[in-house]
C-alpha cells in the first residue's frame, strides 16, 4: 500500500454491517487472493474494505440428509474437507481441491471465486452451475435467491450493493466430476473447464468455463448425452458427442488461444465422463 493513503478496514460482525459498509463504497475483502493483485492488473487497492468472515454463518458448511448450505467465507480447502467422500459432490471437491495451490485453497474463499466478475476461468462457478446450485444474496432490500445461471448473468450490476452470502445445494445430484486443463503459462490457471452432474432423475447438467468471458452451461451437449445416456459410461463416445456438438466461441488469451479452449473441450468432456463415478455402484 501507498505511503500516506489512509485506507479504512471494517470486519462486520453482522449482515446489516457489511451493507452499510458497502453502501460507503467499501469493497468485500474475503481471502484477498485477488483483490490484493489488483495492481498487478493497473488498478489501485481499494481505499476502504469490508470483512466478512467473523459473521459467523459465513463460514459455516451445514450438511444435511436432503440439502447443504454453504457460507460463502468458507475456503476452497474447507469445502473440499467437508464434501470429500459425499456421494454426488465428487465434482465440487475435483474443482475446490484442484483449483491454485495448497496456500491459495487455504486463503481463497467460495465466495471470492463466485463475485470476481472478470476472472472467466474460476473453477468453483462452472462447478457449481453443473450442480444446479443457488445463490443467496444479501441486498438492501432483503434476500434474494437466483439460480447460478441468472447469477451470473446479473452479477456485475447486483454486487454493485449486494453481497453473497451462501449458497444452496440439493441433494438430488448423484455423479458429478469437474476436468480442468491447467497451463504453466497461465499461472496454472485453467485454459478449459468442464464440470458435469448427473441427477436422480436422470438430468444430465455440463458447463463451461475458462473458454468463453463467463462459464455457462453446454446446452447442446446436454440433450445429447440425455438421448444417450450410456455415453456417460462411454467417455469416448461422451467425446465424440462433444466434437458433433460444438457451441462454444472461445476467447483469445495470452495464456492460450479461443480456439485451442474449444479444441480441448471434448478431450475434457472424455475426462469428465470417465471420472464420473459409476451409476450402479453408488448407494
Ligand atoms: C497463484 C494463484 C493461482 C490461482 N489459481 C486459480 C485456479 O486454479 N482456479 C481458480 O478458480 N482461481 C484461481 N485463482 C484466482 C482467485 O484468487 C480465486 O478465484 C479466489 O477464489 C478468489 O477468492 P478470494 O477469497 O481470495 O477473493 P478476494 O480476492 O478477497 O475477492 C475477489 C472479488 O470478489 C469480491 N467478493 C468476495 N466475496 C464477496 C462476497 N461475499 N460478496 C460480494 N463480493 C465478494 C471481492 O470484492 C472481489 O471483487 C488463483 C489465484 C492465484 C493468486
Amino acid at each position: 500500500m501507498s505511503q500516506g493513503t489512509e485506507r479504512q478496514f471494517a470486519v462486520a460482525d453482522c449482515i446489516d454491517m457489511a451493507l452499510a459498509a458497502r453502501r460507503q463504497g467499501a469493497t468485500v475483502l474475503a481471502g484477498g487472493t485477488w483483490v490484493m493483485r489488483d495492481p498487478l492488473r493497473g488498478q489501485g487497492l481499494p481505499a476502504s474494505v469490508v470483512v466478512l468472515s467473523a459473521i459467523p454463518a459465513m463460514t459455516e458448511i451445514a450438511i444435511e440428509a436432503d440439502r447443504i448450505t454453504i457460507g460463502v467465507s468458507a475456503t476452497h480447502a474447507m469445502l473440499a474437507d467437508a464434501l470429500r467422500n459425499l456421494a454426488g459432490l465428487e465434482g465440487l471437491v475435483a474443482a475446490a481441491e484442484g483449483a491454485a495451490n495448497p496456500a491459495i485453497r487455504r486463503v481463497a474463499t467460495v465466495g471470492g471465486n463466485l463475485c470476481t466478475v472478470d476472472f472467466p476461468a474460476a473453477d468453483l462457478v462452472p462447478a457449481f452451475l453443473a450442480y444446479g446450485a443457488m445463490v443467496e444474496l444479501a441486498t438492501p432490500e432483503g434476500t434474494l435467491l437466483l439460480k447460478m445461471p441468472e447469477f451470473l448473468k446479473e452479477r456485475r450490476d447486483l454486487l454493485g450493493k449486494a453481497l453473497l452470502t451462501r449458497l444452496h445445494l440439493r441433494r438430488d445430484v448423484v455423479a458429478s466430476a469437474h476436468a480442468r486443463l491447467p497451463l504453466r503459462k497461465a499461472g496454472d490457471y485453467p485454459a478449459a473447464i468442464v464440470s458435469i452432474a448427473v441427477d436422480r432423475e436422470g438430468a444430465i447438467r455440463v458447463a463451461v468455463g475458462a473458454v468463453e468471458t463467463q462459464a455457462r452451461r453446454w446446452t447442446s451437449l446436454e440433450a445429447a448425452l440425455m438421448g444417450e445416456p450410456e455415453a456417460l459410461g462411454l467417455p469416448d463416445h461422451a467425446a465424440d458427442l462433444a466434437r458433433e456438438h460444438k457451441e462454444f466461441t472461445g476467447r483469445d488469451g495470452v495464456e492460450a488461444e479461443g480456439w485451442y479452449r474449444c479444441q480441448v473441450l471434448p478431450a475434457l468432456v472424455h475426462r469428465a465422463t470417465a471420472a464420473l463415478p459409476r451409476l450402479e455402484t453408488r448407494a
